[in-house]
């Protein structure tokens, strides 16, 4: 199979992770007989530098040509960059909020995975903890309250501010139909989350979600409240698969999820239009404190890529040996700077990219 592949370096730590994941999918198109064609393009402060914007028409127009984007992080030190001292539509999150919205990208996933020798970093207690947690957040990004209609009024002398939570049933289907097609290459289950018993968009979300499941009979489909859901990630966060919920609520439980891991270097994530075409990215950011110093961990990275694999192209056999990679590494006991422990062994983000890209046999 032939991937055309556009790749953002980006900012900070971002070349050096993304030149890990290009060698990881190296070693995968040579196992498995891929051809996987990278083209580099500029954003955030990089393309700030370049061409005095953090987004061209050309990284847009390459970045819809391609059949996938790979992205490391943009950014810099937002308290010492010159590139915080420009207007806010000129900086470099301008960029990625930009390029979101030119290729149309609405369901985000983030998956939050506890690897049984990373436990110790898991900050909940060993007896919940010990069980390993393995879930997918799939959080709709375009709708909901932080796209709704807002104002701030006086009335008699009274400042009022009013945001409106708005969700039609097309957004609500496309982003079910996402999250049901992605449980079923998972364990098959679905929860559903909203506030059913207050929000009118809630009950809409509700009985959508519904209609959509009926086409998915072997997926469990179970709904649970946001506030039983926030409780439930630390209480007993093995029961979760696919967590499906809207804007807002994905906003504040993919980070949940993401702190019971312990380990930000970790933390892939994906945002999809309704096609299978997706942007590729770790969670964390461009960390300028330690870029260039090569001790940045790039498996992040390299997990959103084993994800592009799955998701953009439905190469699952491929992923899982880019997973399964991962497993094996850390089971030999190397690790990165941020997730080292005692009687582990210290590599470096290239050592850490080889010693992965050989795991791919
Ligand atoms: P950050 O995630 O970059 O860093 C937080 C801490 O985690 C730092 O100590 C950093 O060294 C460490 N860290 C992060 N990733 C790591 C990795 N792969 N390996 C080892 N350690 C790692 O968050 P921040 O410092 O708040 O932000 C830095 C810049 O990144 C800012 O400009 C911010 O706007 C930007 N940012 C970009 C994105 C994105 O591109 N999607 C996301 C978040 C933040």
């Amino acid at each position: 199979m032939e991937l055309n592949i556009t790749c953002i370096p980006g900012d900070g730590i971002g070349p050096e992770i993304v030149a890990e994941a290009k060698k990881v999918l190296d070693a995968v198109a040579v196992k498995y007989g891929h051809t996987m064609n990278f083209t580099d393009v500029l954003m955030g402060g990089a393309s700030i530098d370049a061409y005095g914007k953090p987004l061209t028409d050309e990284t847009i127009e390459t970045a819809k040509g391609a059949d996938a984007v790979l992205m490391g992080s943009i950014g810099g030190d937002t308290t010492t960059s010159p590139w915080y001292k420009l207007p806010p539509n000129l900086r470099p999150e301008a960029g990625l909020l930009g390029i979101r919205k030119a290729l149309n990208l609405f369901a985000n996933l983030r998956p939050a995975v506890l690897y049984e020798e990373l436990a110790e970093a898991c900050p909940l207690k060993k007896e919940i903890s010990a069980a390993g947690f393995d879930m997918l957040i799939m959080r709709e990004l375009t709708g909901g309250l932080y796209f709704g209609e807002r104002k701030t009024v006086e009335e008699n002398g009274i400042r009022k501010a009013i945001d409106t939570l708005t969700y039609d049933e097309n957004e609500i289907r496309r982003i079910a139909i996402k999250g049901f097609d992605i449980a079923m290459k998972r364990k098959k289950k679905v929860t559903s989350v909203d506030k059913a018993n207050v929000l009118d968009s809630s009950r809409l979300w509700r009985s959508v979600v519904e209609e959509v499941a009926k086409d998915y009979p072997e997926v469990t489909l179970e709904h649970m409240l946001v506030d039983n859901c926030a409780m439930q990630l630390v209480k007993d966060p093995a029961q979760f698969d696919v967590i499906l919920t809207e804007n807002m609520f994905g906003d504040i439980l993919s980070d949940e999820a993401s702190m019971v891991t312990g380990s930000i270097g970790m933390l892939a994530s994906a945002s999809l239009n309704d096609s299978k075409f997706g942007l590729y990215e770790p969670s964390h950011g461009s960390a300028p404190d330690i870029a260039g110093k090569d001790i940045a961990n790039p498996i992040a990275t390299i997990l959103s890529a084993s994800m592009m694999l799955r998701y953009s192209f439905d190469l699952d056999k491929e992923a899982d040996a880019i997973d399964n990679a991962v497993k094996q590494v850390l089971k030999e006991g190397y690790r990165t700077i941020d997730i080292m422990s005692e009687g582990c062994k210290q590599v470096g983000c290239k050592q850490m990219g080889d010693l992965l890209a050989q795991k791919i046999v």
